[in-house]
Parts: C-alpha cells; sequence; structure tokens
C-alpha cells in the first residue's frame, strides 16, 4: 500500500501547486477588488493549505517518522482540514450569487439560516477535540468518523445543491464562459468527492478541486474581454451583460453615470488624441473611493457604475460625494484641470427598463435648462420620453409609421397658391402622433434621419409625378434636409438617383436647410448645394434668424430663396427695433437677390405689416397648417374652384 501514499502524496502535492498558482496569478492580474475575486483567492488559499497538509502528513507517514510525532502531525492537520475545507461549499454558493450578479439575495432571511447552520458545522469541528462528536481515533489511531460527521455532509450537500440551483436560475445572466467553467467544476468536486468515498485510500478530491480552480481562474476570473484596454474600465458590452445578470436575477441596482462635460475641451488643450487619460483619471478617484462596484467606460466622456446594494439615500450621498470632489481641481502629470460634470442617477428596473434605456441615458444630451449637478428622479423624466422616442422612431423605421404632410405656400402679391413644404409626421402606435421637433433631433443622434428624409424625398417625388401639384399652378416643392447628411460623401449622386429613379423634373424641388451650423464647413456645404444646383435643384435657407448668422457664409452659398423665421415676425409685431431688424433683413436680401418667404403668419394684420416690405412668399396657419396629402389636394382643389 505504500505505493497508494506516494501516489497520494503527488496528487496533494500538484493540487497545492495549482492552488498556489491560481492564487498567484490574481494577484499578479490584480483580480483582487470584488468580492468574486476575494472569494477565489479564499477558496485557493484553503484548497493550497489543505493539499500542504494532506503532503505534510504523508511525507511523515512515508518516511515513518516517529510514531507519536506522525500521529500529532495527522491530528493538526485534519483538525485544520475539516474547519476550512467545510467552508469550500458555502463558498462555492456565495461565489456563484456574485458571478451571476444575484447579491442582492444573500441578504434575505433564507440565507441567514444558512450562515447559522454553517456556524453551528463549525462549532462542531471546533470542539470536537472535546467532544469528538464529528470524528476520534480509535486505539490503534485510526481515523474514523462519528455521527455529527455525516450531519456535517448532509449541511454541506445542501450548500451544494444551493450553489446549483443559484446557477440553474441565474443561467441565462451566465455567459457561456462561465456556464461552462462553473458547471466543470461542479463536475470536478462531484467526482473528486465520489471516488474519495468511494475509495477512502485514494486522495484525489483536493486535485479534482483545484483542477477546477483553472478553469474558473480563465474563464470567469479573467476579465479581458471585458476590459477597455485604453482605460482599464469594464467596457460596454460588459455594462450591457451586467446590467442582463440583474435583470434576470431581479435584482434591482441603481445606475450613476458621470458626465465631464468638458473632457474634450480639456483634452484638447492638453495636446492629447482622445479623453482617455481624462477618464483613466476619474476611473481611479471611483476605484479608490468604491472599490466593490464595477466602473464602466460608457463613451468618451462618461463613466458609470453599477451599484446593486445600496439604498437611494444612500446611492444620493455617493453622489454628492464624487460631485463635492469635482469642486476641486484634478491632476495629472504636473497638469492641474477644473472638470465640470453632471451626475444622472436612476434605477433599473424602476426609472430605466434595461441597457438600451440605460444607454440611452448616458450617451444622450444633458437638458440644457437645467443647473443641477446631479439628476435624479423627476430630472430625468426627459429621458424616459427620449428613449420612449427612439423606440417609436426605430419601430417607426420598420412598421413606416411615417407620413408626410404638406403646408401650402403663398405669392405675396395676389394670394396667388405658390408651392408647399413637405413636413414628416410620425403615427406610433404606442406614443401617438410625435411631432417632427422632437423625434427629428433623435432621429439625427441616432443616424438613420437619412433614411427619414429618403422616405420624405421618395413621397414627394410620387406626388409630383401624380401631375397634381402642377395642375393647381404650383412651382415647386420644398424638402427639408439635415445638414449633416448634406456633408456626406456621395450625397449629390444619391439625391440625384432618388429624383431620376422617380422621373421628376428636378426645378421642382427645392431644398430647405439651416443656417444654423458650424462655420468651417460652410465651404463643403457650399460646394455640395452648389453642385445640386447645377443639377437643377432650388434651394433655401430655412429658420433665418435663429442661429447665430454668419452673413458672409449665408451669402456664400448661393440659395434661391431664404425663410425668414416666425420669430423675426412676431418681434417685429411687438417693437420697433423687431420691426427694424425684419424691415433691414428684408431690404438687405432683395438688394441681394434672394427671393424672401416669411413663415408662421397667422393673421391679416401681419400680412398687412409684411405688405410694405416687399417680400416675395408666405407660409403659415393663416392659409394652412399642414395636411395630409389627401386633405391638401382637397384644399388646393376647393381654394382653385
Ligand atoms: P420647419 O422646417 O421650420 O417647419 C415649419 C414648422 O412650423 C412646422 O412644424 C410647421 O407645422 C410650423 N408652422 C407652420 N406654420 C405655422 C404658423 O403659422 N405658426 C406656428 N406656430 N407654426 C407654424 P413641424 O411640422 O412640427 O416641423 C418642425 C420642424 O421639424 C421643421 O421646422 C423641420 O425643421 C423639421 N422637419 C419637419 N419635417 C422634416 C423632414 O422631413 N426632414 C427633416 N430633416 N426635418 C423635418
Ligand atoms: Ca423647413
Ligand atoms: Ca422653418
Amino acid at each position: 500500500m505504500e505505493g497508494l501514499d506516494e501516489l497520494d502524496l503527488a496528487f496533494n502535492i500538484s493540487a497545492m501547486l495549482i492552488s498556489f498558482t491560481c492564487l498567484l496569478f490574481s494577484v499578479m492580474l490584480h483580480h483582487v477588488n470584488k468580492i468574486n475575486n476575494k472569494i477565489f483567492m479564499l477558496v485557493s488559499i484553503i484548497i493550497g493549505m489543505n493539499a500542504l497538509g494532506e503532503a505534510f502528513s504523508e511525507i511523515a507517514i512515508i518516511t515513518k517518522m516517529d510514531s507519536d510525532f506522525v500521529f500529532w502531525i495527522v491530528r493538526v492537520k485534519d483538525f485544520l482540514y475539516f474547519i476550512t475545507h467545510l467552508s469550500l461549499c458555502p463558498l462555492f454558493y456565495y461565489y456563484v450569487v456574485c458571478v451571476s450578479g444575484a447579491r442582492a439575495y444573500y441578504r434575505n432571511f433564507a440565507n441567514r439560516l444558512i450562515a447559522v447552520l454553517f456556524a453551528f458545522v463549525e462549532l462542531l469541528v471546533l470542539t470536537n477535540p472535546l467532544t469528538s462528536f464529528v470524528y476520534y481515533y480509535d486505539s490503534e489511531r485510526n481515523f474514523t468518523r462519528n455521527w455529527a460527521e455525516y450531519l456535517i455532509y448532509g449541511v454541506m450537500t445542501v450548500f451544494f445543491v444551493l450553489a446549483i440551483s443559484r446557477m440553474k436560475c441565474s443561467w441565462r445572466a451566465l455567459n457561456s464562459r462561465k456556464r461552462t467553467s462553473l458547471t466543470y467544476f461542479v463536475v470536478l468536486i462531484v467526482i473528486g468527492i465520489t471516488v474519495q468515498l468511494l475509495s477512502s485510500r485514494i486522495q484525489v478530491e483536493l486535485m479534482s478541486e483545484s483542477l477546477g480552480l483553472i478553469g474558473i481562474m480563465f474563464l470567469v476570473e479573467n476579465e479581458d474581454d471585458r476590459i477597455d484596454g485604453d482605460t482599464g474600465l469594464y467596457n460596454r458590452r460588459a455594462f450591457r451583460a451586467d446590467i442582463k445578470s440583474f435583470k434576470v436575477n431581479r435584482c434591482p441596482v441603481f445606475v450613476v453615470g458621470i458626465r465631464i462635460t468638458n473632457a474634450e475641451l480639456v483634452s484638447k488643450a492638453a495636446g492629447y488624441e482622445n479623453t482617455d487619460v481624462i477618464v483613466s483619471l476619474i476611473a481611479e478617484y471611483l476605484k479608490s473611493l468604491l472599490p466593490k462596484y464595477n466602473t464602466y467606460n460608457i463613451n468618451s466622456c462618461t463613466i458609470a457604475l453599477l451599484i446593486p446594494d445600496k439604498k437611494e439615500e444612500e446611492v444620493m450621498g455617493v453622489a454628492e460625494t464624487i460631485s463635492q470632489r469635482f469642486d476641486s481641481q484634478w491632476k495629472y502629470h504636473d497638469m492641474e484641470v477644473i472638470l465640470t460634470n453632471v451626475i444622472m442617477i436612476a434605477d433599473i428596473p424602476g426609472r430605466l427598463s434595461g441597457s438600451t434605456a440605460t444607454f440611452s441615458m448616458l450617451d444622450g444630451p444633458v437638458p440644457a435648462d437645467t443647473d443641477k449637478k446631479i439628476l435624479a428622479d423627476t430630472d430625468l423624466e426627459y429621458l424616459l420620453r427620449r428613449s420612449a422616442v427612439e423606440s417609436a422612431v426605430s419601430r417607426g423605421l420598420e412598421e413606416n409609421s411615417f407620413e408626410v404632410h404638406f403646408q401650402p405656400t403663398y405669392y405675396m402679391r395676389g394670394n396667388k397658391l405658390h408651392g408647399a413644404e413637405a413636413l414628416v409626421r410620425m403615427h406610433d402606435r404606442e406614443l401617438g402622433n410625435v411631432f417632427p421637433d422632437e423625434f427629428i433631433p433623435v432621429a439625427e443622434r441616432m443616424g438613420v434621419i437619412d433614411s427619414i428624409d429618403d422616405f420624405v424625398l421618395k413621397e414627394v417625388c410620387r406626388f409630383i409625378k401624380s401631375g397634381i401639384p402642377r395642375k393647381y399652378g404650383m412651382d415647386c416643392i420644398n424638402v427639408n434636409l439635415s445638414v449633416l447628411e448634406c456633408m456626406k460623401p456621395g450625397f449629390v449622386e444619391h439625391i440625384n438617383k432618388i429624383v431620376e429613379e422617380a422621373g421628376v423634373e428636378k426645378s421642382f424641388l427645392n431644398f430647405e436647410i439651416t443656417e444654423s451650423i458650424a462655420a468651417d464647413d460652410y465651404l463643403l456645404l457650399s460646394r455640395v448645394i452648389s453642385d445640386l444646383k447645377n443639377e437643377g435643384f432650388q434651394f433655401s435657407m430655412d429658420d433665418y434668424g435663429t442661429g447665430y448668422s454668419n452673413m458672409n457664409a449665408i451669402l456664400s452659398l448661393n440659395l434661391d430663396v431664404i425663410k425668414i423665421d416666425k420669430s423675426i415676425l412676431r418681434g417685429a409685431e411687438q417693437s420697433k427695433i423687431g420691426y427694424i431688424m425684419l424691415e433691414s433683413s428684408v431690404r438687405m436680401f432683395r438688394q441681394m437677390n434672394r427671393k424672401i418667404l416669411i413663415e408662421g403668419v397667422e393673421t391679416a394684420e401681419q400680412i398687412k405689416l409684411l405688405e410694405p416690405l416687399g417680400v416675395d412668399y408666405l407660409q403659415g396657419y393663416y392659409f394652412s397648417r399642414p395636411l395630409s396629402e389627401r386633405n391638401f389636394v382637397d384644399f388646393i382643389q376647393s381654394a382653385s374652384l
């Protein structure tokens, strides 16, 4: 039987080396802060120490040391083994709870009961030298199990079954790596214990446990695919996965989003290529403030934390602390900067339904009309609406819930129909009618405005092709373009293709663009406009008077019509200065040979006011609101009678 002792020795030395290697790697790779990291290290230490104890006593037996001494070693080893090894099942259970994101559960009543049970069996072992309830050594110094050992096995089995059922409940929250490695660990342990039970002579349990540790180290503890290489923070993918885990486990969680509002400005000023340095700086601070929680890099200027186990007031307290930190400077090498920030707090599934809504909050703009530094609760109402509108826009593109309405435009002289502006409408099955002022900016941010504008252009082409507009003496139909789309490569060809395929006369289309764009983009925009104009299209400047008009730039654009915004008309009605502004703008554009359209005309008095100015066209509720195609056709038909 001596050969078997040596085999056991080899097994236990290997188990010890493997366990301590796992520990070493955890420390080297800094997998040390999270609770699951700590449990993993503790388990590695316990298995390693147990294996060391076994190996030591086997050496003593093999080398036939003085038998009293050997007996003493064996007794100490057995005692330590029982005390520590007992905790492996509850630790494994707790580990599964942590990695599956179900941590909020561990405080409930059932778990307290488990803790009490655990304390009880530990007490049995601790008092065993006095009571011998668990085990004793017979007259030939053979290890003999007593009744309490079976009780302990029973309790351990309960923990093990709990861990497995936790895995089963959270199965959808675990990715395939976690599923594989945890299952592998369970299978190895079952095999190890079974072999140990069947043949008390061969010790493979520690060996199989340590092998299971390797799997967990590679596939659960190692988070390379979840970490952003540049900042060392968790990435968006990890954020999405973790929110999903919390949801699957029905575990509420608070999201704390920190937006550095001047990150780009500061990075540029400091000569950095991107905002990584700033983001890492804040991340370091957050990690030291809240080492227990995951910190995620959401975008170039937003970091988020997920806090599952705090109450709302506590989370607000955390936000206050973070916010106050921003009152003082941040130091990086020899640079000191002041960073401005806004903190957003919302709970899932309370205020936010899931990761899509959360990303929408963290990526979207913060409301301009607030001076609050911490946005929570009702401050976030706008977000809910925006994320609902985002979903509606996505749905709208799939289900085609868009429709084009037309608002007529008139000649100033003779009140004759001149044309129409195409205005898009969205009828969503959940939100009802949503107006473009709300959903166009959302669609622009989502990058889907081109699909909507294409749809409008095609609808308008189809309407022109029907021959009705020309029949009723219309000169053109105006179509709104999103300026950002205009500057995309291939835009001119794209528009040409749609219009040519529809077989519509290009001069019948008048594109509207708004004046509020950055000055350095004018060159490119000017080229796009002149290319399209060379093709025969007309162009209007929309909403004149609302942006920061760069006169030179506006004039450099070869536009046919300037549409003066309704706010200028309102101003002219209200004050002398307002009138002078309107009058001088009109005079200036007339001298430049631009046609002028006044928007938002609502009353006959306004038309009187405009008469002496010599504007060309009018548009507004005075004539008609935007109408569906059918109503618009009825409208111009009855007007022509
Ligand atoms: P806009 O181009 O300045 O369109 C004029 C807006 O003023 C329309 O609002 C119209 O219904 C409204 N309006 C017309 N007459 C009057 C009036 O007498 N009084 C008042 N108070 N308002 C009047 P709407 O349809 O809600 O469109 C809002 C904005 O959404 C548009 O402003 C335009 O910037 C954008 N938009 C609409 N359709 C499209 C589209 O197909 N593509 C793009 N890119 N943007 C669009
Ligand atoms: Ca317009
Ligand atoms: Ca306008």
